[in-house]
Order: structure tokens, then sequence, then C-alpha cells
């Protein structure tokens, strides 16, 4: 079994070269190392008096044949590539020259000199050579074996044969040490090989975990790809329905009809928030997921969380606090989006579980190092607890203190593992204590940098422009599919704002050369030309006009990464549908001309008649 495995690995050319490569490199180190030894070995005898033409043609030949075995090691990629075979056959002649002449020596001695000082001292030195080469020629068993008997070998006949009494006597030891090299040849033989295979083993191993890390990585990329066109095809129709929902729901409708068009909606809202967790949990396992940082107003972002979440708390006879520590810088650099993220979804389960009680949102300023705020976020509310057991693994996906609690609360159990994600990429902490049936309090742990005041801070920014009026706006809607075209310009019909509607970006560009707008909403995929291209002609053609028309893009993609994209292409903003009507008129004001940053809006709303029909018109 062990004989096969054996002849098996000799036959694997990748295992052979690198055997012969390892004889190549040691065979190099010792090329030259007979010189030395027969000067040291003349200079202590006398040889070079009684044999100096011998002598002289031993350090001749060793030059030579050194010469030869640098050459032929040097050239090893060369002449071992084309035929291995060649390779072995010339270090074999190379290694074999210089043992004839070295079994040569004990006998010319012995004869020349009898058993005295000088035999002696050859001997020491062959039995030297010998024991150096079970290392420097351990890749090949033949070759070692071959040498060592060459070398050594003559010794036993000669003093059998010639000598006599002790001398004689000398030949067993020469034979036991012979012996002795041979076995020791044979284990670092054993030991070379299996080192070998080990190392080819792990390049193998290495090989195929790159082959499958690079699966892996292809695997990602699909998923992201699939991820970024799931989350286009979903919001896309959810855009349609969240939409039209609330503009049906401002009409004039009935008690039942409005209960059913609330129902659609918050039906429409938690549909969406599913989707956002989902698409948000796979980015950060997929270590895709970036956090911004910009000045923002801590307090800001607390109001903005607790603020939506009123209404829902009332519904449960629940008393929701916000508790704001004045010391805290008016503004910091991080995330905001994402700390909001993660207060709603903390606040929300509050509400979700407690009932009459109590819920506070509270920031507190721990202390500060330099710029550097220490700072401790915290839901407390007085619910129904988190059962001891189940704490452990609260911030684990898919992780539900109860199971019943999925029919009757609903969610996902997503929430908290990506919030304590999202705590983790921001180097904060979360943590949990809780008594079961008397409330639960999160806190989060965060070192935020506060930002200079002059710093603007992008929160804020938008929040100014809710006293901006667009009315007579001209946009340019590039929009191809007909339910958001419609949602769309009945938003914006809303604010007074005349909007032309085209089908593509082929026609977007055709109506803006022909006619004359304030602003442009541009979707990214569209047939014929998609938003990209068209808003890349675009800026080609105002190249040198000094003219710039803001181009907002208006997507269902809402992978990260995207809004960059958007704006490498020559757009202004980005906004994601389903649209935010609060949130497109607040990017639509950031970008309006100079002369409706003055305007003050009119009371009432202005119903235009609905443009539902594509067509690029002058405004
Ligand atoms: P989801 O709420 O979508 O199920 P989360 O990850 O946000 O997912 O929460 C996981 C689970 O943790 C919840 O299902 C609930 O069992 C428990 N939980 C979270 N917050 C609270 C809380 N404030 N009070 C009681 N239980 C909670």
């Amino acid at each position: 079994m062990a004989k096969a495995k054996k002849s098996a690995d000799h036959h694997i050319p990748e295992l052979n070269r690198l055997a012969n490569a390892e004889l190549a490199k040691r065979s190099l180190r010792v090329s030259f190392v007979y010189l030395p030894v027969t000067i040291i070995v003349a200079l202590i005898t006398d040889l070079h008096k009684y044999a100096p033409y011998q002598t002289l043609a031993y350090l001749v030949l060793f030059l030579v044949v050194g010469f030869l075995r640098t050459r032929h090691a040097h050239r090893f990629d060369s002449i071992h590539d084309q035929n291995p075979g060649r390779w072995l056959k010339q270090f074999s002649i190379l290694v074999m020259i210089p043992v004839l002449a070295l079994g040569a020596v004990f006998p010319l001695v012995f004869f020349q000199s009898g058993a005295g000082w000088d035999l002696i001292i050859c001997l020491l030195s062959l039995c030297g050579i010998s024991a150096g080469a079970t290392s420097s020629m351990s890749a090949r068993i033949g070759i070692l074996r071959a040498f060592q008997l060459g070398i050594l070998g003559p010794a036993i006949p000669t003093l059998i044969i010639f000598g006599e009494g002790r001398v004689q006597a000398l030949s067993l030891l020469i034979i036991i040490y012979l012996a002795q090299v041979l076995i020791l040849g044979r284990y670092f033989h054993k030991e070379f090989w299996s080192g070998l295979r080990a190392q080819h083993q792990l390049k193998l191993r290495a090989k195929s975990l790159e082959e499958a890390s690079a699966k892996a990585e292809l695997a990602v990329k699909a998923k992201g790809d699939f991820l970024a066109n799931m989350s286009h095809e979903i919001r896309t129709p959810m855009n349609g329905i969240i939409g039209l929902t609330r503009l049906v729901l401002e009409s004039d409708l009935d008690e039942q009809q409005r209960d059913f068009m609330e129902d659609v909606k918050s039906s429409g809202d938690t549909l969406l928030t599913i989707i956002n967790e989902i698409l948000d949990f796979s980015k950060i396992e997929a270590g895709g997921l970036e956090l911004e940082s910009a000045p923002f107003s801590l307090q800001n972002v607390l109001e903005k969380a607790i603020h939506p979440l009123r209404i829902s708390a009332d519904s449960r006879g629940n008393e929701l606090i916000l508790e704001y520590d004045d010391n805290i810088p008016s503004l910091l650099n991080g995330d905001s989006h994402r700390i909001w993220q993660i207060l709603t979804n903390l606040a929300g389960n509050s509400i979700k579980f407690t009932e009459n009680g109590k819920i506070t949102l509270s920031a507190e300023m721990m202390g500060h190092s330099g710029n550097l705020c220490s700072l401790m976020l915290k839901v407390d509310d007085t619910g129904i607890g988190i059962p001891e057991e189940a704490q452990a693994s609260i911030f684990q996906s898919f992780s539900q203190a109860d199971g019943s609690t999925t029919r009757k609360f609903g969610g996902t159990g997503l929430g908290l593992a990506i919030s304590s994600k999202l705590v983790e990429l921001m180097g904060g902490a979360i943590t949990l204590t809780s008594v079961e049936g008397q409330g639960s309090t999160f806190a989060i742990l965060l070192n935020l940098e506060a930002a200079s005041d002059e710093s603007k801070s992008t929160d804020k920014d938008t929040s100014k422009n809710h006293t901006i009026s667009l009315d007579g706006l001209r946009v340019l809607l590039a929009e191809d599919n007909n339910v958001n075209a419609k949602l769309a310009t009945r938003l914006l019909e809303k604010l007074n704002i005349k909007v032309a509607w085209v089908l593509d970006g082929a026609l977007a560009v055709e109506a803006w050369q022909n006619n004359s707008y304030d602003l442009v909403l541009m979707d990214v995929q569209m047939p014929v030309m998609d938003g990209f291209d068209a808003t890349v002609q675009i800026r080609q053609e105002e190249e040198g006009t000094g003219n710039h028309i803001p181009i907002i893009a208006l997507t269902a993609h809402a992978l990260e990464g995207y809004r960059e994209l958007c704006l490498e292409k020559g757009m202004d903003d980005f906004l994601t549908k389903p649209i935010n009507p609060r949130k497109m008129r607040e990017t639509m004001a950031l970008w309006a001309p100079e002369e409706y940053q003055q305007k003050i809006p009119q009371n009432g709303h202005h119903n235009n008649q609905q443009n539902n029909q594509p067509v690029p018109q002058s405004v």
C-alpha cells in the first residue's frame, strides 16, 4: 500500500519537479566542496609529495565538475521543463564522475603508502562526504545509494584482500558505517518525500480554497445583483400602492372606505419595512454596508424617530417621553440615518411590546475626550420584558423571544440583529437589561465626534425648505412606469408644479433641448435610453454654456453605492421610491432656482387637472 502510494507520488510530474528542483538547489551548495577537502587532505598528508600529478588531476577534475554542476543547477528550469528525464540523467553523470575518482582514492593511498596516517585521513574524509550526501541527495535514493557505495565500497575489498590482521578488521568498521549511512539515507529520503507530499497537498488545498473563494465571491455578487433587481422590482409597484393610497386617503371617503384604505396603507408600509429590513440585513451580511459621516443634530434625529411613533403609542395607551441632555454638542459627526433607524426600531419594539405603559427615549452625555463624545442612548419601556433565557440570543438574526409572539405581534426577527450590527459598525456597543413582566432597556454606547457649528448639518438643510413655495416650478418628469408617473404627476401638481412627462431618456433629452425647465426628475431604468445616459448627454451639451439644470434621480434602487453612481453620472440628488412626498418636496426645494428660495407657500392645495398622457410639452 505504502509502496503503491510512493510510486504513484513519484509519477506526479509536479512532485517530481519539486524533488528535482530541491536536488539542484542542494547540489549547488556542495558543488565545489571536494576542492577544499582535497587541498586540506593533501596538506595534512604527504599525498601531494608522492602523488603530485594525481593530486593536481583531482583538483582540476573537481573544479571542472563543480563548475558543470553549478551550471547544470542554474539551468534547471530550461532543461528540466523540456525534458525532466534528461536533466536527471545529466545530474547523475555529474555526480558519478567524482564518485569514480573518490572511490579510487582509498586503494590508491593504501597501495602507495600502506595502512598509516594518510589512509586514516582519507578514510575520514570519504566517510564525511558520504554522510553529507544523505541530506544533499535525499530526494533520489538511487543516486544517493550509488554515491555512498561508490565512495566507500572499494575500501572494503581492498582491506579484506590486501590487508592483514587488525587492518583487515577495519573493513568491518567500514561495512557497519556504510550500512548506517545507507539506513540513514533511506530515512532522510522518506522524510523528504512525506514533506514534499504535505507541501503538495497544502498547495492543492490552497488552490481549491482559492477557487472556492472565487466562486463564493461570484455568488455574493450574484446575490447583490439579485437584491438590487428584487429591490427595484418590488419597490416599483409598492411606490404605486403606497403613493396612490395616500392620494385616495386625501380625497372624500366615507368612514368604511377610509378605514379600508388606512389598512391598505399600513399593510403597504409594513411590507416596505420588511423589504428594507431584508435588504439591510443582506447588505450587512455581504459586508457591503458603508456608513456615512456628516454633521447632524442628535436632538433632531431623536425627534424624527419619536414623532411618527406617537400615534401608535397613543393607540396602545402608552406615554412616549423624550429626555435629552443639553450638554450634548448641537452637531455631531456620524450617520444620522442609521442612528435614526436603530432608535426607530428599538422604540417601535417598545411600543409593540408595551400596553398602557411608559416608553422613554433618552440621550445622555457620559463624558468626552477632546472632540470625541461618549454618548448613551437608551430606549426604556415598562412592557412585557424579555425572558432571561431569550436575552442571550436576542441580537441574533431571526431571533424572537417567544415563538407565539410572531403570531401575536408579527415581525421578522431581524430588527435587533440589524441594529446591533449597525452599532457594531459605528464602533459602539448595545446592551439589554430586562425583567420579564416589568420591562426592557436597550442601551447604546456610542463615541461620536463633535462637529463644529460652522459645518452644515445634513438634516437641518431640508427642514428649512418647508417654508419654500414651489408654485409654478417647471419640472420635466422622465418615467416609464404609468402608475408611478401618474402618482408623481399628481404629487407635483398638488404643489402647483407644472409637469411635463416623458417615457424614456431619449425623449427627456429631446424635451430638455426644445423647452425650458427648472428641474428634471429622472427615473434611472427606462427603455430606449436610461436615466444615466440621458443625464450624461444633457451634461455634455451643457458644457461651456454655463447652464446647469438640476437633475434628481428618481429610482426604486435603494442599494448602497447607487446614490454615488447617480452623482457620478452628473445627477445632483437622489430620491428613492416609494416616493415620500415630503422628501420629494424638500429635495426639489433644495435644487429649485434662486427665485423660489424666497417664496412663501400659499395655503391650500392647487388641484390642477391631472395630466396622465406622456407628451413632451412646453411648460
Ligand atoms: P421583530 O420585532 O421584527 O420580531 P426584532 O429583532 O426587532 O424583531 O426583535 C426580536 C424579538 O425580541 C421580538 O420578536 C421580541 O420577542 C423581542 N423584543 C424586542 N424588543 C422588545 C421589547 N422592547 N420588549 C419585549 N420584547 C422585545
